[in-house]
């Protein structure tokens, strides 16, 4: 028979095969997700902190598998990026997402659309001209249009990410850099890339808890009025947080305390059951 190494070592083979078959099976099936329209948008409102009045939405993408159930946004970027599906799928959420946006653009909803962008998608050559095609077609303000960024969005092909950034930015969409303060947190980033709005990492948000966190909130906050972009809190979950934040001046706040990400239907009926 074999040593205990090899069993774990054949257990490990059979293991690890399994996986990529999985994932190769999973890879094929949001393929044909993608097509069929099986994917779904989510929409999170974003509120102004001191009017509570709606500002906008950011597009969360949901999968609910007919027989693996719920897989997560991260899950999905994951393997669309491993298997360079990434492209077209984020050509469906901007179609989709924008179609969206124009119907609440009808109804009177004069809000901004967020949409997120992987750092694959700035190695995209057709990124722009897909943006600029569907922006035509459905006539909405580029302005009211956020690209949502990580800080490691320019990670893949630093040049290209930013001539990328810069020409969305000059066509007059909105840079956001997402998950402020986490990740390849560098100031390189903030000095070098135009950009319009940051979002503070919701792992900051315990702010009745933490000082350090609090006196970074404060802070980015401040760094954002001085730069003269936007500031939006992610995560904010209690009225006592969404009070600190107001105290700092905090613009705009994300989070469960307002809505959960709600599918589009939902998002509608929600917005027109608030005032206006
Ligand atoms: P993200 O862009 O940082 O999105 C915010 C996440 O925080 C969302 O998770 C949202 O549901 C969650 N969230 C919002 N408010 C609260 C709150 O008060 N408490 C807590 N605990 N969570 C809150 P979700 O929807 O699971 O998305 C996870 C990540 O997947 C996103 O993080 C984003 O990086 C990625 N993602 C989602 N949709 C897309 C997409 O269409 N394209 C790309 N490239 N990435 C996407
Ligand atoms: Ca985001
Ligand atoms: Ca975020
Ligand atoms: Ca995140």
């Amino acid at each position: 028979g074999r040593n205990k190494n090899e069993q774990c070592w054949v257990r490990y083979e059979q293991h690890k095969s399994e996986n990529v078959k999985k994932r190769f099976e999973l890879a094929g099936e949001l393929q044909t997700a993608i097509d069929n329209d099986d994917l779904e948008l989510f929409h999170q409102p974003q509120i102004n902190l001191k009017t509570g009045v709606v500002q906008g939405s950011e597009l969360l993408l949901r999968w609910n598998h007919s027989d693996l159930g719920y897989v997560s946004p991260e899950r999905i970027i994951d393997i669309a990026e491993e298997t360079g599906t990434i492209h077209h799928l984020t050509e469906w959420v901007i179609t989709q997402g924008l179609s969206q946006h124009a119907k609440l653009y009808r109804l009177g909803f004069e809000h901004t659309i967020s949409i997120n962008l992987s750092s694959k998608d700035l190695t995209d050559n057709g990124l722009i001209a897909h943006i600029l095609t569907t922006v035509a077609e459905y006539v909405i303000p580029p302005k009211t249009i956020v690209f949502e960024l990580t800080e490691s969005a320019t990670t893949n092909d630093p040049e290209m990410a930013k001539s990328v950034i810069t020409e969305l930015h000059q066509q007059g969409y909105k840079i956001a850099i997402d998950d402020f303060g986490t990740g390849y947190s560098n100031l390189d980033y903030l000095s070098q890339l135009p950009f319009d709005m940051l979002k503070i990492d919701r792992s900051f948000m315990n702010l009745a808890m933490s000082k350090r966190n609090n006196m970074i909130t404060e802070m980015t906050i401040a760094l954002g009025r001085r730069l003269g972009v936007s500031v939006v809190a992610e995560g904010v979950e209690t009225h006592e947080v969404a009070e600190i934040l107001n105290n700092f001046y905090c613009p705009v706040a994300q989070g469960y305390l307002y809505a959960k990400p709600m599918a589009f239907i939902d998002y509608m009926r929600w917005l027109q059951k608030k005032p206006k």
